[in-house]
């Protein structure tokens, strides 16, 4: 979504940069097994290692599969929801046979969403997606490929400041949708290539109602990314691509009121904080 450019949107913007990168990550080791961050806040990503006899990561009902790296080592994505639960919890590592088990602490930090008002004319307001357009999506984050594509940390999309961050609990017209910003909106001129965030496969580029031109991205290992409202594309539906690969060009289709880019990551399906992953 976009929002109306305010005078002081620089500073914004600026603000907004300096609260996500004041967060420190700590480090929980166990014998065998690492996490990061072993404190984190809701909607950013557990990062776990481990000797390659391990196989998968529990935290309380949410799995992930680790997966063999080139180094030998096991490696997975843990999503932490913005709807999930604050607290301190363990975090379950199993072997295949679950003969062998360790147990990590993970604390998910209690962590404050603003609200945002987005003002929507009536016709953009009244945009819906088909069912056709929500079963592409729920595909799309319900497949997970085996083969690891991405590589950390992922290049930002377009170079724009953020001016609306990923969490904010979003009104429309004044109303509260019950829904959060599941991605990040950046300010983005009409024209500006979309660069993929790392390589990948293309799992859809098409237009939908309220997405606009949109490409999903598939980068393997649970790592999907997803580029919104362009205003035109500029790849096909299982193309591959490389990281910085233009995939389209910046615009205002679909719900939106301006130019401007929505970008979205994905970790086992679901949507989780993009400022995490851009150095
Ligand atoms: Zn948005």
């Amino acid at each position: 979504m976009w929002v109306r450019r305010q005078p002081s949107l620089g500073s914004d913007c600026a603000l907004i940069l300096f609260l996500f990168v004041t967060f420190g990550a700590a480090t929980v080791r166990a014998q065998n097994c690492k996490v990061l961050p072993g404190q984190i806040k809701l909607g950013d990503t557990l990062r776990i290692s481990c000797p390659a006899e391990f196989r998968s990561a529990k935290l309380n009902d949410r799995s992930a599969k680790l997966y063999l790296q080139p180094n030998g080592k096991r490696f997975g994505l843990l999503p932490i929801s913005v709807k999930d639960t604050p607290g301190t919890f363990p975090l379950i590592l199993s072997t295949s046979d679950g003969s062998e088990s360790q147990t990590l602490r993970v604390v998910i930090r209690k962590t404050i969403f603003p609200s945002q008002n987005v003002t929507l004319a009536p016709e953009i307001e009244a945009l819906h997606s088909t069912p056709e357009e929500m079963a592409v999506l729920a595909s799309f984050r319900d497949t997970i490929s085996e083969t690891r594509s991405w590589q950390d940390p992922l290049a930002a999309p377009v170079s724009g400041c953020m001016t609306s961050p990923f969490g904010v609990r979003r009104l429309h017209n004044g109303k509260p949708t019950g829904e959060y910003h599941g991605g990040v909106d950046q300010r983005t001129p009409e024209g500006e290539a979309i660069r993929a965030v790392a390589a990948g496969t293309v799992t859809f580029a098409k237009q939908f109602n309220v997405l606009g031109n949109a490409v999903g991205i598939d980068h393997g290992q649970g790592l999907q990314s997803m580029y919104l409202h362009m205003s035109r594309l500029a790849v096909a539906s299982g193309a591959t691509v490389e990281r910085g690969d233009t995939l389209g060009y910046a615009g205002s289709t679909g719900r939106s009121t301006g130019p401007h880019l929505h970008w979205v990551l994905y970790v086992n399906g679901i949507n989780v904080n993009p400022a995490q992953w851009i150095k």
